[in-house]
């Protein structure tokens, strides 16, 4: 079975090239790496390379395949980066990253769902990546202080507005990922910090499910 998988995982990531979606080596060779039937619940597993949302419980998503492509190579992570996830939800994006960020870097990654909080922790450590991301169940619009400075901060869940404490946690040169609009529609921003300045870029209009928090939506 995991031969399948696998063949249907090379053939996406080939079209996702083809499309237009993917072209930073980094980013293409996670995503061969990383198993995504590891992280969707057992009656969707046969469709884990379909390039779609799928449920994963408690009204939430795991993000469509050319979501993440877009979102990783805008958000540019390095090796040795330590960068923050706002939205766990499987753990699916968060073992991209911790692909990309090696050994030398770590991701965090904040769910304020704990249920989904455990179900990514047990699909992270099934994959193996649980020695390089570290899971808080928490209000991620306030972002994960202990652990700032970021180099890099991916938010998959919608915001009405950037929330100013991700801006703050951001570290100089460093890259915030965000969709930001209505609870229905938005646009994904890429914001750049540089010698203390934001450089501002929109890159597409996507549908996330909500920011639920103090500098999201309202519960
Ligand atoms: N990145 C995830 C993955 O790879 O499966 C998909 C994330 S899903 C589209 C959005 C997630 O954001 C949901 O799990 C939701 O519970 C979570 N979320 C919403 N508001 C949040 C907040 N304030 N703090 C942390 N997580 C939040």
């Amino acid at each position: 079975m995991g031969g399948v998988f696998e063949e249907e995982r090379r053939r996406v990531v080939r079209s996702l090239v083809e499309e237009g979606y993917l072209s930073d080596e980094r980013v293409i060779s996670a995503m061969l790496r990383v198993p995504r039937e590891e992280f969707v619940p057992p009656e969707y597993r046969r469709l884990s390379y379909y390039d779609s949302p799928l449920p994963i419980g408690y009204g939430q998503t795991i993000s469509a395949l050319h979501m993440v492509a877009i979102m990783t190579e805008r958000l540019s992570p390095m090796p040795g980066h330590r960068v923050l996830e706002v939205g766990t939800g499987s753990g699916y994006q968060a073992a991209v990253l911790a692909e990309i960020v090696g050994p030398r870097g770590h991701v965090w990654t904040v769910e304020r769902i704990p249920g989904l909080a455990e179900f990514a922790l047990s699909n992270l450590s099934r994959a193996g990546y649980l020695n390089r991301v570290t899971i808080a169940v928490g209000d991620g619009s306030e972002g994960f202080p202990p652990a700032s400075p970021f180099d890099g901060i991916i938010v998959t869940a919608a915001a009405p507005d950037v929330p100013e404490p991700l801006l703050e946690q951001l570290g100089d040169g460093g890259r915030l990922v965000i969709p930001v609009g209505s609870r229905w529609v938005q646009v994904l921003r890429v914001i750049v910090k540089e010698g203390g300045k934001l450089r501002v870029e929109e890159v597409l209009p996507c549908v996330f499910v909500p920011l639920v928090g103090k500098y999201g939506f309202r519960a």
